[in-house]
């Protein structure tokens, strides 16, 4: 299969820092997209997977999953888009499409499990691929989003996952009017789900361990800000949310999240730490509590998310970086030092 290069910053092992490498992306086939890539997010699970947080991660790795571009290129099959559109592509570029997920546009929990943007099997030219970290990408049109008119490009970027993974389980859970809602961790995943939390009418309560965040959580929408260290604080809340989404990237004690929630209450995980979690039976027997998790979205929830943001004035809180600056945005993020998302302009990678 012919090939063109692009440009990328790649983690050749767990503790490298990232560095500049020249990568193949596939002549388009006659569904695909070929995208120049504007904007990238930097997603906490770019770090946790360059750094072998989790099992399974394959080298040279080239992270990325929250990209916005413009098309250059599309094969002759494909409908929806053409040269010039500006896109998005978030944290899958395919699925078997045929399972009842699949079918139900519920690709992230594909029983053959979806095809990530990065360290998921490539199919087309053998290894595994690259995320957006890089000047361009090749992605078929099935798994390509449009950006609505009126976003900010760059501040659009985070949407793809950040966003996603939060409207998609506060939607779920049907959050709205008349419910206390819980947010956990004012980071890139949290302060899209309090701005989502409060934009569907809910009474908004950020947990944060950073005294420094409180005057941005009220800002963000929450109604009131808890720092979680004050035990007197927390107390306050006992028994009394419908909902909590949990967005930490850190092991934490999760039973005192569990104890905040009344009867038939729900706290729901995105965060993803490596390590398991323990939890105190009796944190869930009494009264009636659920523990569950929710994973990134579809593409027609994406899409779906993506328009809400434009006719709702939604974005994501953004530093922009030059791509040279990424080690030193990793270890920012480690600190708990963002606010509150990374994104990297790719004209840096162009030009450098
Ligand atoms: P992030 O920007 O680094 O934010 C994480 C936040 O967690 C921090 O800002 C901090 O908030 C809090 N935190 C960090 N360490 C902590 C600790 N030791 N104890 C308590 N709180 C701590 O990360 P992100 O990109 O939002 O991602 C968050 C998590 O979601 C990651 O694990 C990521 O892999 C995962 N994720 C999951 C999905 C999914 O599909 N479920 C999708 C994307 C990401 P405060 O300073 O406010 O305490
Ligand atoms: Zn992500
Ligand atoms: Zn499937």
């Amino acid at each position: 299969m012919t090939t063109t290069k692009a440009r990328s910053y790649a983690a050749h092992n767990a503790t490298a820092p990232l560095a500049p490498l020249t990568i193949d992306r596939r002549e388009p086939t006659p569904t695909d997209v070929e995208i120049e890539i504007l904007y990238c997010g930097v997603c906490h699970s770019d770090l946790h997977t360059a750094r072998s947080e989790w099992p399974g991660t394959l080298y040279p790795c080239v992270p990325g999953h929250e990209i916005v571009g413009r098309v250059t290129r599309v094969g002759d099959g494909v409908k929806r888009f053409k040269s010039g559109d500006l896109v998005a592509v978030g944290c899958m570029v395919d699925s078997c499409r045929t399972c009842p997920s699949c079918q139900a546009g519920l690709e992230q929990y594909c029983h053959a499990f979806p095809t990530l943007t990065y360290n998921g099997p490539d199919k087309f030219l053998g290894g595994h691929t690259f995320g957006g970290y890089s000047t361009s990408i090749v992605v078929d049109e099935a798994f390509v989003l449009r950006v609505p008119a009126g976003l900010d490009l760059a501040a659009t970027a985070p949407l793809l996952c950040a966003g996603i993974t939060t409207y998609s389980p506060l939607r779920h859970w049907k959050v709205g009017p008349n419910m206390k809602v819980g947010i956990v961790g004012l980071g890139g995943l949290g302060h899209m789900a309090v701005k989502f939390a409060r934009a569907f009418g809910a009474q908004v309560v950020l947990f944060t361990t950073s005294p420094g965040k409180v005057a941005d959580g009220l800002r963000l929408g929450a109604h009131e800000v808890v720092i979680s260290k004050e035990a007197g604080a927390m107390r306050k809340h006992l028994a009394s949310f419908d909902f909590i989404l949990d967005a930490v990237s850190a092991p934490h004690d999760i039973n005192t999240y569990l104890s905040l929630l009344k009867l038939d209450g729900t706290l729901t995980l995105v965060g993803a730490p490596g390590e398991p979690l323990p939890v105190a039976a009796f944190n869930l027997l009494l009264p009636r509590r659920n523990f569950a998790g929710s994973a990134i979205g579809g593409i027609r929830e994406t899409q779906e998310m993506l328009d809400f943001c434009a006719a709702h004035h939604i974005t994501a809180d953004i530093e922009l970086i030059p791509i040279q600056h990424i080690n030193e945005a990793w270890e920012r993020l480690l600190k708990q030092d963002v606010k509150y998302r990374f994104v990297i302009d790719m004209a840096s990678l162009k030009a450098g």
